[in-house]
């Protein structure tokens, strides 16, 4: 991919209303562009990281064995009604049909999926079941400050699982915990379960997953020891690790996903039962599980930055290097360095491996690293008359101060095996 031809150009300057940093990296970096406060376009590069993201949940979420199912974003008033959650969720967006209809643009879609599982879960034998989508979500958010991190529109995995019995509940409870951990650390985040429930054995079990950095809107407080942590939101009081005792440290998170307990809470509304084998109609015992995908990226971005952009993990990054030709202003040299960036380009692309080429002759070499340094792409190839000259082209992480020139197969060879490693 050229860079000259990307729709969506990195800009000098973030609108003054952003004020985050992750809006303003991806922004500036030409990820997103902001319709109006909590609305954002995303733009190609954007779109390339929202989709690795999403391509780790798909495949964390198949392997607890949920189903991708993809459910209406536009919900009958009736629907929301039936929960009591109409008149009670203030966030809900609401709009009116032509003749007089109700509806709410989808909040959450607990509403949707317990009517759409009773009409197809009737015996013990149907259950356990998952199913998940990855969707658009609507919130009248009051506040939208915090760039992709709190959307008034924004991107959501919601998967909800049935189940017979409460032990089975708890059983791949557990089993998405470790889900959750996988998909964090698949995309470069280290994120601390917060019990957001109070301990109490009678109440209903509720788990949030925060990255902890500066920006983040949620006070936690942490057990380094256990990796385990609670919001002060929900346990103001509580001063000592309830696992081991020790003391907790205080901090901000991110919340980036959340698991729930949610029993019956759902399927009692709507009397939906199963049989069970003695032929006795049994309430269905439902789990819900989120994850905010555009909120995922912002994060990350939050926790990989420093003053010149943004510094993707592998995993996530839009494209695996960013080529960056010093054009020469004699001709014929100017024909060789051309020559050797189309070569190179060409070796990545048999080797699988994507990359931007910044092949712009009308920007200074200064401008075009600055870009590349505010993009973020983990591995900066420079092709120059220079570097040829001493038998090669200049490899730099992202992360490290300095580069080196190396030859072409041999960086070739060294991001065939990074890809390998990240997938
Ligand atoms: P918050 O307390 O941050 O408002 P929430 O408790 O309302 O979050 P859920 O309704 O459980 O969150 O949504 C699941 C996940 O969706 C959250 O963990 C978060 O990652 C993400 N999310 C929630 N609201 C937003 C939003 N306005 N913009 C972007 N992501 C969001
Ligand atoms: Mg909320």
């Amino acid at each position: 991919m050229r860079y000259a031809d990307l729709f969506g150009a990195t800009r000098r300057e973030a609108p003054r209303d952003i004020e985050s940093i992750n809006g303003q990296l991806l922004y500036r970096g030409g990820f997103v562009d902001q319709t109006a406060a909590g609305i954002y376009t995303w733009l190609p590069l954007g779109v390339r990281v929202l989709e690795r993201v999403e391509r780790i949940v798909r495949e964390e979420m198949a392997a607890v064995g949920a189903q991708e199912i993809i459910m209406p974003k536009l919900h009958p008033k009736e629907y929301w009604e039936q929960t009591g959650r109409w008149d009670r969720v203030d966030v809900l967006f609401k709009l009116e049909s032509r003749t007089g209809k109700s509806y709410a643009l989808g909040a959450s879609h607990e509403e949707i999926v317990t009517p759409l599982a009773q009409k197809f879960i009737h015996s013990y034998r149907d259950l356990p079941k998952a199913v998940y989508q990855i969707q658009t979500k609507f919130r009248d958010e009051l506040r939208a400050k915090g760039g992709v991190l709190r959307g008034r529109e924004f991107g959501m995995k919601d998967c909800y699982s049935f189940h017979a019995t409460r032990e089975d509940f708890l059983q791949y409870y557990d089993q998405m915990l470790v889900a959750y951990r996988r998909v964090f650390e698949r995309c470069g985040l280290t994120a601390t379960r917060v019990r957001a429930s109070g301990g109490d054995f009678t109440e209903n079990i509720s788990d949030e997953f925060h990255v902890e950095t500066p920006s983040g809107e949620d006070t936690l407080r942490i057990c380094d020891a256990c990796r385990i942590g609670v919001n002060v939101e929900i346990a103001a009081t509580q001063q000592a690790c309830s696992t081991c005792g020790g003391a907790l440290r205080e901090t901000t998170g991110i919340e980036v996903g959340n698991t729930f307990d949610i029993d019956t809470k759902y399927s009692g509304a709507i009397n939906f039962t199963y049989t069970d084998e003695a032929g006795v109609a049994q309430p269905v015992i439902m789990g819900c599980y989120g994850i905010g995908t555009t909120r995922l990226v912002g994060a990350i971005v939050e926790a990989h930055h420093d003053e010149a952009g943004i510094r993707w993990p592998a995993s996530v990054a839009p494209l695996a290097a960013h080529v960056v030709v010093v054009v020469p202003r004699d001709a014929e040299k100017r024909v060789r360095v051309m020559g050797a960036a189309q070569d190179l380009m060409s070796q990545l692309s048999h080797a699988g491996i994507e990359a931007l080429l910044d092949d712009r002759e009308d920007t200074s070499t200064g401008a075009k690293f600055a870009d590349a340094d505010l993009i973020g792409i983990p591995v900066r190839i420079v092709v120059s008359d220079r570097a040829l000259g001493e038998g090669g082209v200049e490899v730099k992480y992202r992360d490290a101060a300095e580069g080196s020139v190396q030859p072409r197969e041999t960086v070739v060879a060294a991001l065939v095996e990074a890809k390998g490693r990240t997938h």
